[in-house]
């Protein structure tokens, strides 16, 4: 941990009250497993567990104090009203104690990929980075828990479920440079509709460091209301038309890569964007103008397109027993990630192009319509067979058929998998649905 911390700082910090005698701090732990000699044990509660349940336990193997939110019978502790709330407030300690700069990814798609592409990108520094996905409540300030003297630079992913979350990771975060990638249609059940999610992704800005510099996608509808919550903080803006302060010109997307030519602030440099579809190109964008925000040249910074990014489950090319070619992009899905990935598919190299699509989740009452414009839209793509797992990917498969197309209905996965095992090197799948879906059951049955 960046500094030591006492369980007075701590109980000020979140607004709580210590009880028993005052103690220093070296970490701080959630998991019993992880406790060590001179730790403090964040006492959190989950909807199949509650850490209180564990507070003797790791005070008996060595912690100096828990952060809990009822009396407890141990020496000392921090009494909170929540204690994930509290966990945040004490990452914000830490937060405040960095000096280097805090980036900090938003948006409705590609903030992993950004993230992680960035983090690679930035190799020469010693980046703290949000590992995997663990972009919430409890994800969030953990990461920030592991900075330490030899960070130069903070990577942090945040993401949202529930209206309010965003503001109150702002607030740990408290970022020197935003990243928005987008607000698109997905997890509508919570937020309502496309406002909403705009409006909870914009909570970042407002809650970035005054001086924050913050990075928009300007063909985004929501950019000039997102550009409004920036107050007085710089923005610098990416997309496909020349109303971008980082714009592309003379893009050529192909099957694996895309060729462009970059302008920003009177420069133009050529390069090939590693990774297929223009949704690559756009975080490609993003992470350019976040090297560019945390001081690196514009020049240098473009480099780091040409390295792939490969995030496992984003489209990922594999092959099938029969060298059929197999895309994996089945980690999750949004309305806007399906149409990427169905762009990607659509201009690969091969005689038949195959979609296999499982359910996309949390879309609310727009589930029907939203599952009924996918499959128009992979119609429209040229794509050649829809093959549908489940009722609700069905809509999407019915659409497909009365466009014309050839759709083909599944219930399990095992018996989509069985649909497309016997293709060959002439044909292209791409397997694809939220998280719920478990499409990679998918991906396995046809690798294994
Ligand atoms: P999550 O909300 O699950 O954390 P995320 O925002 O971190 O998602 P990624 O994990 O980077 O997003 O990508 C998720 C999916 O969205 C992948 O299928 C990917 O191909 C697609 N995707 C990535 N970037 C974009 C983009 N800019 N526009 C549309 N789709 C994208
Ligand atoms: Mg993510």
């Amino acid at each position: 941990m960046l500094i030591k911390l006492t369980l007075s700082e701590i109980a000020r910090a979140c607004e709580g009250e210590l009880i028993g005698p005052d103690q220093e701090i070296d970490t701080v732990v959630t998991d019993t497993r992880q406790v060590s000699a001179g730790c403090l044990f964040v006492a959190l509660k989950g909807e199949r567990f509650d850490g209180h349940d564990y507070a003797i336990s790791a005070m008996d193997s060595g912690a100096v104090g828990v952060v809990s939110d009822r009396d407890i019978d141990v020496i000392s502790y921090v009494k909170v009203s929540d204690t994930t709330l509290a966990y945040g407030c004490i990452a914000r300690l830490i937060r405040n104690a960095f000096a280097g700069p805090v980036v900090c990814i938003t948006g409705s798609n590609g903030k992993t990929t950004v993230k992680d592409w960035l983090s690679q990108s930035l190799s020469g520094k010693n980046v703290l980075k949000t590992h995997a996905n663990l972009n919430n409540q409890i994800g969030l300030p953990q990461t920030l828990l592991e900075l330490d003297d030899q960070h130069e630079i903070a990577v942090i992913e945040a993401g949202t479920s529930v209206p309010g979350e965003i503001e109150r990771l702002a607030n740990i975060v408290s970022p020197d440079v935003v990243v928005l990638t987008n607000a698109s249609g997905s997890h509508f059940e919570g937020f309502g509709n496309l406002e909403g999610i705009a409006r909870e992704k914009g909570c970042l800005i407002s809650g970035a460091e005054p001086d924050a510099i913050v990075i928009l996608n300007s063909d985004d509808p929501f950019f000039d209301y997102w550009c409004g919550l920036a107050h007085g903080r710089q923005t610098l803006s990416f997309g496909f038309t020349n109303a971008a302060d980082l714009y592309v010109d003379d893009v050529v997307l192909s099957a694996e890569s895309s060729t462009v030519t970059l302008k920003y602030r009177g420069e133009s440099i050529s390069a090939v964007v590693a990774g297929a579809g223009k949704h690559t190109v756009a975080n490609g964008m993003a992470v350019v103008l976040a090297m560019v925000a945390v001081g690196v040249r514009f020049s240098s910074a473009v480099k780091a397109l040409m390295s792939p990014i490969l995030v496992s489950g984003r489209l990922e090319r594999l092959r099938t027993k029969n060298e059929a070619l197999l895309i994996n992009d089945c980690y999750n899905a949004s309305p806007t990630s399906v149409e990427a990935a169905i762009d990607v598919l659509a201009i690969q190299p091969v005689e038949k192009t195959w979609l296999i699509l499982g359910a996309l989740g949390e879309l609310g009452e727009q589930e029907g319509s939203i599952h009924q414009a996918l499959g128009i839209y992979a119609k429209k793509k040229g794509i050649s067979c829809l093959v549908c797992v489940g009722p609700v990917a069905s809509i999407a498969g019915i659409s497909f058929r009365s466009g014309g197309g050839h759709a083909i209905f599944c219930d399990t996965h095992e018996e989509a998998a069985a649909v497309v095992c016997t293709l060959d090197k002439r044909h292209a799948i791409l397997v694809k649905g939220s998280r719920s879906a478990k499409m990679e059951n998918v991906i396995e049955a046809l690798i294994k």
